[in-house]
């Protein structure tokens, strides 16, 4: 009798293991499953996640001036001026917009440089060569010095009138150079991370891969209007102008 009532409760013990492990079992499957789905969910969600329906290569947003696409002759726009620098006045609405979404969250900001002419960047270009061959520089590595840190005439995007640099007030007191670190200070991180929401979208971005496309280093500072459709799309998909460009060239060829 007793053995028989031992053997029960051993069986009993057995099964209620058995029973124990098999529903950790199920409902730990069962969250597998439902991070499976969830991830095919996303996946799905970012491959039907087609480009802007309404965005053309040739929107005026989307002009593109780079190193491979220089300009020779000066681009013709409304301009407006603002802190006494000039934009172009399709964008006034929308930089204000940031500037004071800014604001609202704490931060004063500096518009630091917006629309350059090509033959003022020909200027600050001579200026600095010249500045770099005075200082005993051959001519060779007085143009290299200049171009790693001022763009060739007619190829800074500057002269659209679509991109200002822009600058939180305590960042700009600490670097009034214009360097990367200004990202440290959260007025900076605040525009960098809130640019899209007003059309911008930071155009200089700091992977190697964006480096190469747009042949310009990480800058902090530099903002592009591109529209606030592009921008997001820009942003969420990490696409510099120039890849961007390429994939509604893509689409347009399809
Ligand atoms: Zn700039």
């Amino acid at each position: 009798m007793k053995t028989r009532s031992k053997l029960l409760g051993l069986a009993i013990i057995i099964i209620l293991s058995m029973l124990i492990i098999g529903f950790f079992q199920v409902s730990h499957s069962g969250t597998t499953n439902k991070k499976q789905q969830r991830l095919q969910k996303t996946s799905v969600k970012n491959q039907s996640n087609a480009l802007p329906k309404h965005t053309k290569l040739s929107d005026w947003q989307l002009l593109l001036v780079n190193k491979q696409q220089p300009r020779t002759s000066e681009i013709s726009f409304n301009k407006v001026t603002v802190d006494d620098k000039q934009i172009d006045q399709r964008i006034a609405r929308p930089l204000a917009n940031f500037r004071a979404g800014a604001k609202n969250a704490g931060y004063d900001t500096t518009l630091v440089s917006a629309y350059r002419s090509i033959a003022y960047q020909a200027e600050v270009y001579n200026t600095s060569l010249k500045q770099n061959e005075a200082n005993g520089m051959n001519k060779e590595s007085a143009k290299k010095l200049t171009e790693s840190v001022i763009q060739t005439p007619g190829s800074s995007e500057h002269q659209t009138g679509l991109a200002v640099d822009l600058a939180g007030n305590d960042a700009l007191a600490k670097y009034p150079n214009l360097v990367a670190q200004m990202d440290t200070f959260a007025s900076q991180q605040w525009l960098i991370k809130h640019a899209s929401d007003y059309g911008f979208v930071l155009r200089y971005l700091a992977d190697s891969k964006s480096i190469a496309q747009t042949g310009i280093d990480y800058e902090s500072w530099h903002f592009r209007y591109v529209g606030v459709i592009n921008a997001k799309y820009m942003v969420q998909h990490h696409l510099t102008l120039e890849a961007y460009r390429d994939e509604l060239k893509k689409a347009a060829q399809k």
